[in-house]
């Protein structure tokens, strides 16, 4: 299916999409770090904790890895959080002397995409929320329901793994689209495409997706 018709349906529906600013570079990156394998709520419980515990990203070096632990709990999987987001930062210091990441507004996609995912832990998603809403830079995320989304509607094949698809779907949507379009995917596999039951008859592309259950 053509990815500008699923824009312009999907646009009907949820649209007009308003970009939204986030947090600084640095604060995104560690926040995202803490919304893997959680929910984003049990992720901002955790992050404020640590913000509130360890008030400077100095401070989270510094502390022994069990208290950033304990800072971090709410969010789950602390014990492997805590010293993931330790060695990040240790590495940002390292290569930097500080902390600032907005320099790699300028950089090119590519080689934003590489100085972040070089980091120790940090993947292709990880990279991609970053620079796409932190850095306001062309990059596509896919999160778990952009990647149901997509599959079912034939925009990637079913065996595409979400790291996969990230420069698939970069390459299929133009890039003053992306920011756009990975809002309406992620809305929509939150709101209509679900994982276990697609509300397929409220579907605006019911007729044309290739797996629609109310044609
Ligand atoms: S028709 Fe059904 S499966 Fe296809 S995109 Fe719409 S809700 Fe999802």
């Amino acid at each position: 299916m053509a990815v500008a018709l699923v824009q312009e349906r999907l646009d009907s529906i949820y649209g007009p999409i308003e970009w939204r600013p986030r947090m600084i570079a640095i604060d995104e990156l560690i926040f995202t770090v803490l919304t893997q394998n959680t929910s984003d709520l049990n992720a901002e419980r955790a992050y404020d904790s640590l913000r509130k515990v360890l008030p400077t990203w100095g401070h989270v070096i510094e502390a022994e890895t069990a208290k950033v632990a304990e800072a971090i709990k709410r969010g789950g999987l602390s014990n492997q959080k805590a010293p993931r987001i330790q060695q990040i930062l240790v590495e940002i210091l390292k290569r930097l002397g500080h902390f600032d990441l907005e320099f790699l507004a300028d950089r090119p996609l590519e080689e934003a995409r590489d100085w972040f995912t070089s980091l120790p832990g940090v993947g292709p998603k990880t990279a991609a929320v970053v620079m796409a809403f932190s850095l306001k830079m062309p990059a596509f995320p896919v999160d778990t329901h952009i990647h149901r989304v997509s599959k079912r509607l034939g925009l990637i094949t079913e065996n595409t793994t979400a790291d996969q698809a990230h420069p698939i779907m970069e390459n299929l949507i133009p890039e003053n689209e992306r920011y756009d379009m990975h809002v309406l995917l992620i809305t929509h596999g939150r709101q209509i495409c679900k994982a276990r039951v697609p509300q397929c008859v409220r579907c605006p592309l019911a007729q044309e997706c290739p797996v629609s259950t109310a044609k």
